[in-house]
C-alpha cells in the first residue's frame, strides 16, 4: 500500500492495472537467455516495429538500456556529447564512468533541449591531447528540463549535424510516448533519426518492471553481450515482459489524460500566490514549479503537503518541486492536490 494516497513523487510508482495482472497471468514463458520466452520475443519485436528499428531488446531498466548503449558504441576514453542535467549526468551513480570508461562532454539547454550549433561546437578536433568525440545523447521528454517535448525538426537538425561528424545517436525515451503523443509524430519518425533508443516499460506506461532497447540488428547483437556481461539477461522473464506488451496496446493513447491532468494542476498551482509556475511549460505530464516565495522551505512544504496524504519531489535547486501525474493519479485527485497546496501555502 501507499502512504500517500495522492503520490505525485514520479510516474514510476504505478501499480499494474487488474487487467495487466490477468495478462501477467497469462503469460506463455521459455527461457529468455536462449531467446526462447514467446512473451520477451514479442514485447521485442513489438518495440523495434513502433520504432521502425530492426530489433529490440529487454532489459532490467532503463539506466541498463543508456550504459549497455554507451559500451556498444563507445571504446573508453571516448566522449559523448549530452545535456547537463540528462539522467547519465545525475542519475546513473556515475555508470558512464565506470561501465563504459567514457567521459561526458554536457552541454547547457533551454529546458533540455540544445542545438546544432552547440553540437558542433562541441565536437573535438582530432588531436591526441582531446578526447574522441562518439556519440551524441539526447533525451525525449526531458526530466528536468520539465517533461519537455523535443520539436522533430531540432532532433532532425542535431542529427545532422551529429551525422556530418561521423558521431552516433542515442536517444534516452524513457518518457518517448509521452513526446509522441504530445509533439504529434510518430515514434518511427524518431526512430528514422537515431541508431539506438530505448523505452521506459515503468515511467507513463505502468509496468512493473523493464525497458527495451531498440536498434538495427547488429547493434542489438552486440547489446545483448553487454546484457550478459552486466548480468541482466533474465529467464522466464515473460511474466514482466507481459506486462510491457499490454501497455504497449492499452497505454500509450492514455498518456494524454496525464499530459490534461498535469496541465490543470499546473494552472491551478499558477492561481495560489507565492508558487512560482509557468503553467505554457508544461507538455506533457512533468509539472515544475518553485517554493522559494511561499514564506517556508521546501521540506516544510513537503512534510505539510504530506501530512495530508500528497507527495511531490524535488528537482535539482533547492527550491524546486516536481509533480508527475501518471496512471494513478486522476482528474479529482489534482483537484484535491491543488486544495491541499493551496490550504498549506495560505496558512
Ligand atoms: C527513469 C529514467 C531513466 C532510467 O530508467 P530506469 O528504468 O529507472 O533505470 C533514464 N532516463 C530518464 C530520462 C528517466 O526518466
Amino acid at each position: 500500500m501507499n502512504r500517500f494516497a495522492i503520490d505525485l513523487y514520479s510516474d514510476t510508482l504505478t501499480r499494474p492495472t487488474p487487467a495487466m495482472r490477468e495478462a501477467i497471468a497469462r503469460a506463455e514463458v521459455g527461457d529468455e537467455q536462449k531467446r526462447e520466452d514467446p512473451t520477451v520475443n514479442r514485447l521485442q519485436e513489438m518495440t523495434a516495429e513502433l520504432l521502425g528499428h530492426e530489433a529490440g531488446l529487454f532489459l532490467p531498466s532503463g539506466t541498463m538500456c543508456n550504459l549497455i548503449a554507451h559500451c556498444v558504441w563507445c571504446r573508453p576514453g571516448e566522449e559523448i556529447i549530452i545535456e547537463q542535467s540528462s539522467h547519465p549526468v545525475h542519475f546513473e551513480g556515475g555508470g558512464p564512468a565506470v561501465g563504459a570508461r567514457v567521459s561526458l562532454r554536457a552541454l547547457p539547454s533551454e529546458r533540455g533541449i540544445f542545438t546544432a550549433d552547440q553540437v558542433e561546437a562541441a565536437v573535438r578536433p582530432n588531436d591526441p591531447h582531446f578526447p574522441r568525440s562518439r556519440l551524441v545523447c539526447l533525451e525525449n521528454t526531458h526530466n528536468m528540463g520539465g517533461g519537455t517535448v523535443w520539436p522533430l525538426s531540432a532532433m532532425q537538425s542535431v542529427a545532422e549535424a551529429a551525422r556530418r561528424h561521423g558521431l552516433k545517436l542515442h536517444l534516452d525515451g524513457a518518457r518517448l510516448f509521452n513526446a509522441t503523443i504530445a509533439g504529434g509524430y510518430r515514434p518511427r519518425d524518431v526512430g528514422a533519426l537515431f541508431d539506438s533508443v530505448w523505452v521506459d516499460l515503468t515511467k507513463g506506461l505502468g509496468c512493473p518492471v523493464g525497458a527495451v532497447l531498440t536498434g538495427a540488428r547488429d547493434f542489438i547483437e552486440e547489446a545483448r553481450r553487454y546484457k550478459q556481461i552486466f548480468g541482466g539477461a533474465m529467464r522466464q522473464a515473460g511474466i514482466v515482459a507481459a506486462a510491457g506488451v499490454y501497455a504497449l496496446e492499452h497505454h500509450i493513447e492514455r498518456l494524454a489524460e496525464d499530459h490534461a491532468n498535469a496541465r490543470r494542476l499546473a494552472n491551478g498551482l499558477a492561481d495560489i500566490g507565492g508558487i512560482s509556475i509557468r503553467p505554457v511549460e508544461v507538455e506533457t505530464n512533468i509539472v515544475m514549479f518553485d517554493v522559494a516565495g511561499i514564506g517556508m522551505s521546501r521540506a516544510e512544504f513537503f512534510r505539510r503537503i504530506e501530512a495530508e496524504g500528497v507527495r511531490m519531489s524535488g528537482r535539482l535547486t533547492p527550491t524546486g518541486v516536481r509533480a508527475v501525474t501518471h496512471l494513478d493519479i486522476t482528474q479529482a485527485d489534482v483537484d484535491r492536490a491543488l486544495q491541499v497546496v493551496s490550504d498549506v501555502v495560505r496558512g
